[in-house]
């Protein structure tokens, strides 16, 4: 839906169809909310997701290998179909780990990161054979117990908090403390652990930032991730068999974003895998991406319940809000509130329009899921979309909050 070198608001806005009805998933979206039955909804295109697989495929390099980070949306039907679309999945947990074994991906190309791993998810995730991400050292000892109790050498990477983080504006040097990953310094020490350990010893996880827009600070990011990984390979307990080097592609979301640009990143990760050839032949470079796969294929709608005014302002109230979508509602870590595309479904364009906010049912001035935006004039029964949300939706929600009932969610 992104036509490259538009901004996206102007981008959604081409979105005609002849009755002037937003198409989604192959079906006018009154449709779709009649086939789901209810409102509010997230609704996910099956179509796009995998146009999207293809299209970033086309554009990379063949050798690099695509994983999905599974927390951006853990729905199972779309875990299932990433699942037959890439080549391996990221997970955070206990339950997001048992989501991916459920799928047709082989746990050997499943992956799982996360600071705090419980004794009992490092012991299933051994079991299931996955490869394991350590965070610390105290948790590389846990790991290691739990291989000897289930009689398996566990398949280990060490995630690496580098001395260089990627900011929006670029990347700068000094990553500075943080709870994720043993720091570059301390790496040596844990590979030397490893070696005396019953460990096998993969490679390493080094995380490259998110929702990054600027192809120019992701290809330095990505440069720099593996010259560290090269240089920390050096005192490795074996040959380099995975490196990790995160992701970070970022979506447009709000007026005046552009897509990211593709072709710089396909150029330097085809430097990054000649580098890794000669250096640590057969070792294998992984992207981890969770929003750049599914964000863009996602609608949030919900349906007017009322029109109000005051003081001159519309208020379109709907039975959706932040309950269900923190980020539309600006919420989950944004410094400054946008709003996201959001347009009235079954009148994109419509006759009259006029400078509305939508809000949500909860008692709170932050229940907000567009602020003073032009759409088509929207009455009683009208359906608002809030694109761009297939990832961070409904998991990265306060459902409980006032204790409205769950959204449903589809796949189309
Ligand atoms: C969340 C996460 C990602 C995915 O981030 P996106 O912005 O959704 O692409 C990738 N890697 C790790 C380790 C993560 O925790």
């Amino acid at each position: 839906m992104n036509a490259r070198g538009l901004p996206v608001h102007a981008a959604l806005q081409q979105l005609v169809s002849d009755d002037d009805v937003l198409r989604f998933g192959g079906l006018p979206l009154t449709r779709l909310a009649q086939r789901v039955g209810r409102t509010p909804f997230y609704a996910y295109d099956r179509a796009r997701i995998a146009q999207r697989v293809a299209s970033l495929r086309a554009a990379l390099p063949a050798g690099v290998h695509l994983h999905y980070a599974l927390k951006a949306n853990p729905m199972p039907a779309v875990v299932q179909l990433l699942a037959s679309l890439v080549d391996g999945i990221d997970v955070a947990s206990g339950g997001e780990l048992a989501k991916a074994l459920d799928t047709t991906m082989a746990p050997a190309s499943i992956s799982f990161a996360g600071p705090g791993k419980s004794e009992s998810e490092l012991s299933r995730a051994v079991a299931a054979g996955v490869l394991i991400n350590v965070e610390s050292g105290a948790e590389l000892e846990k790991l290691a117990r739990a291989g000897d109790r289930l009689g398996v050498a566990a398949r280990v990477s060490v995630r690496v908090n580098p001395d260089f983080a990627l900011r929006r504006a670029g990347m700068r040097m000094g990553g500075g403390a943080q709870p994720f990953g043993v720091d570059a310094a301390l790496v040596p020490a844990l590979l030397a652990r490893i070696a005396q350990l019953h460990l096998d010893f993969h490679g390493f996880h080094l995380f490259s930032g998110s929702q990054n827009l600027s192809a120019v600070a992701l290809a330095e990011a990505q440069a720099a991730s593996v010259g560290l990984a090269l240089q920390l390979a050096h005192d490795a307990p074996g040959p380099l068999k995975t490196l990790n080097i995160g992701g970070g592609f970022g979506v447009p979301y709000f007026p005046g974003d552009m897509p990211l640009d593709l072709a710089p990143l396909a150029d330097n990760l085809q430097r990054q895998l000649h580098k890794l050839a000669l250096a640590a032949p057969g070792a294998r470079l992984n992207i981890e991406l969770g929003r750049y796969l599914v964000a863009e294929a996602g609608i949030y709608v919900c349906k007017v319940i009322e029109r109000k005014l005051s003081h001159g302002q519309v208020f379109l109230v709907t039975d959706g809000g932040l309950h269900h979508h923190l980020a539309a509602s600006g919420n989950f870590g944004q410094l400054i509130r946008k709003n996201y595309p959001v347009a009235i479904g079954n009148r994109l364009h419509g006759g009259e329009r006029e400078i509305v906010s939508v809000v949500g049912p909860l008692c709170t001035p932050l229940d907000l899921l567009a602020e003073q935006m032009e759409m088509a004039r929207a009455s009683d029964g009208d359906l608002v979309v809030v694109f761009q949300s297939g990832a961070y939706g409904l998991s990265a929600s306060p459902t409980g909050f006032l204790g409205h009932p769950l959204p449903a969610e589809v796949l189309v």
